[in-house]
């Protein structure tokens, strides 16, 4: 299944949301947050922003993209810098934008990303599919993160994934009775979706003061998996990724669950490419309907952003 038809819809949809707010900010970033985000998921992730895009737009210091370990094949030298210098033109707020997967990544000290998942549907999770579906987000990450391993001060550890958090809206959904993810049940987003608490949520709380969320710091989430039954393509974002609860449970044998893929892409800052191709690569993950894996080039794309952002870091 394609993500392309129902991305394009998305994309339009940002487009206008982004422009009504002028805020400026990177539009793989803030399209789904906008487009399918929460009213409260807007007010939350608006107020800083805004106050971000009325100063001057942050600029990259001289020196941010060092070239330690910049060493990518000669063929996709020249489409990289294509890539770069578009995301730099189109991209509002792209160096003062600071929650990115990366931003995110770092602000756990570089080891784990805290997950939250939304199981926007009815149908019966068992204990044995929770442990699943855990285990597959970190296989799928790892095919993102391990490529990152080391690159020009990325940490060296596997980037842990945790699922601190599962929210729907009736408890006998969650056929397990043990503690050891947190229940958030008939906690709805302001369209009606299940969400975890928002005090727990990184997207909701980008100060990193998570002092509201009742089970503190240790117990935030970074990003949602957000599974909605009848979702087609999918979204994604700095809150997460959204794609359709059929198609992910349908999909957790496989060994590339490309949509999910492609939106994990988008929360690390990668732009979608439906109006244009990088010179010579006309295959790729994030260039939609046209790879079903993480390429190299989408590899060298995702080392390229990091890069151009680690300077925030103290590495
Ligand atoms: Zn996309």
């Amino acid at each position: 299944m394609s993500p392309l038809k129902s991305a394009r819809r998305w994309r339009a949809t940002l487009v206008t949301a982004v422009a009504a707010a002028t805020l400026g900010i990177g539009t793989a970033l803030t399209a789904p947050a906008t487009a399918a985000g929460p009213p409260a998921a807007q007010t939350a992730v608006v107020a800083p922003q805004e106050s971000d895009a009325t100063a001057a737009a942050p600029q990259a210091p001289a020196d941010a993209a060092t070239t330690a370990d910049w060493n990518p094949p000669a063929h996709l030298v020249q489409p990289l810098d294509e890539v770069w210098r578009h995301v730099e033109q189109t991209y509002g707020n792209l160096y003062g934008f600071r929650n990115y997967g990366w931003d995110q990544l770092m602000a756990n000290g570089g080891g784990h990303l805290n997950y939250c998942v939304r199981w926007e549907s009815g149908a019966p999770v068992s204990a044995q599919l929770r442990d699943q579906v855990h285990r597959v987000l970190q296989e799928q990450s790892d095919k993102w993160y391990d490529r990152m391993r080391g690159f020009d001060g990325f940490p060296q550890a596997r980037v842990q994934i945790n699922v601190v958090g599962w929210a729907t809206a009736n408890r006998s959904t969650f056929q397990w009775d043990d503690d050891s993810v947190d229940l958030y049940i008939g906690n709805l987003d302001g369209a009606g979706a299940p969400q975890c608490a928002p005090e727990c949520g990184r997207f909701f709380n980008q100060d990193g003061n998570y002092t509201r969320c009742p089970g503190g710091a240790a117990r935030h989430y970074d990003q949602s998996l957000w599974l909605t039954d009848g979702f087609g393509g999918g979204a994604g974002g700095d809150w997460g990724q959204r794609i359709g609860r059929e198609y992910f449970v349908g999909a957790l044998n496989q060994p590339d669950i490309h949509i999910l893929l492609h939106e994990i892409g988008h929360t690390l800052g990668l732009d979608d490419f439906y109006d244009w191709t990088p010179t010579g690569v006309p295959n790729f993950l994030m260039k939609a309907g046209t790879a079903t894996q993480v390429t190299e080039f989408d590899v060298w794309m995702a080392r390229d952003f990091w890069r151009h952002m680690k300077y925030r870091y103290d590495l």
